[in-house]
């Protein structure tokens, strides 16, 4: 069976660009073009992932997004425009899963959907992965081993505790605050800088060249990301 998008958009160009390529790789698309059309489509069709407009004519993004919060776990993928970078740390932090800025191209979008719809999946069977592979990264969670091309890592605690919250989102982007909350506590959410000191011991020990890391990524203003193949 397809996977159904919804995309709630105003912007009539975002969704001409995006109808054939989903069309094109199988996936089925209902559209809303404002926030009460889109949610009850959410309601009425429960689609396998959301885009979400941040800016929509009759309602904010960011209230759209608490609504379905309200009742569903759809992964939920943010549209938004350059300038509202903290609408989308907000929005992410709020429970949406991903965001895309606009424009975007092709295979980002659809990286994003197989990333979203592989979680989904993963989170409805109950069984994480017990060994996490991506290039020469692979770790065991059920032993607690980190491994490059085959040979053992050895990382802090905190060290370690960051990656496996990053490996349990595999490429999607995790804010500064869910890191810092998840990893130190959530009373350390505003001390960024542990984040960037521990972020930085990581990428020593994980990446071959920390300064142009090929898995632990930075996304600027917002947080990191681990990439996936
Ligand atoms: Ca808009």
């Amino acid at each position: 069976m397809n996977a159904t998008i919804l995309i709630i958009e105003d912007e009539a160009a975002i969704r001409r660009f995006v109808r054939p390529t989903l069309a094109a790789h199988g996936y089925d698309l209902i559209e809303a073009e404002d926030a009460a059309h889109g949610l009850v489509l959410a309601a009425e069709r429960l689609p396998d992932v959301v885009l979400l407009d941040l800016g929509l004519p009759d309602s904010d993004g960011l209230d759209v997004l608490a609504q379905l919060r309200e009742w569903t776990h759809v992964p939920i993928i943010i549209l938004s425009a350059r300038d509202q970078e903290k609408d989308k740390v907000a929005a992410l932090d709020a429970g949406a899963d991903d965001y895309l800025t606009k424009p975007f191209g092709v295979s980002e979008l659809l990286a994003r959907l197989r990333v979203a719809l592989r979680h989904a999946a993963q989170t409805q069977a109950g069984t994480p992965e017990p060994i996490f592979q991506t290039g020469e990264l692979r770790v065991d969670l059920a032993r607690r081993h980190v491994y490059i091309k085959d040979q053992e890592v050895h990382l802090t605690p905190i060290e370690y505790r960051l990656l496996t919250e990053l490996v349990r989102h595999a490429g999607k982007v995790l804010t500064h605050r869910h890191l810092l909350r998840e990893v130190w506590g959530s009373s350390y959410s505003g001390e960024s800088h542990y984040l960037r000191v521990h972020m930085g011991g990581l990428r020593r020990k994980i990446e071959e060249n920390s300064a142009r890391p090929c898995y632990l990524l930075t996304e600027p203003g917002i947080g990191y990301r681990l990439a996936i193949e």
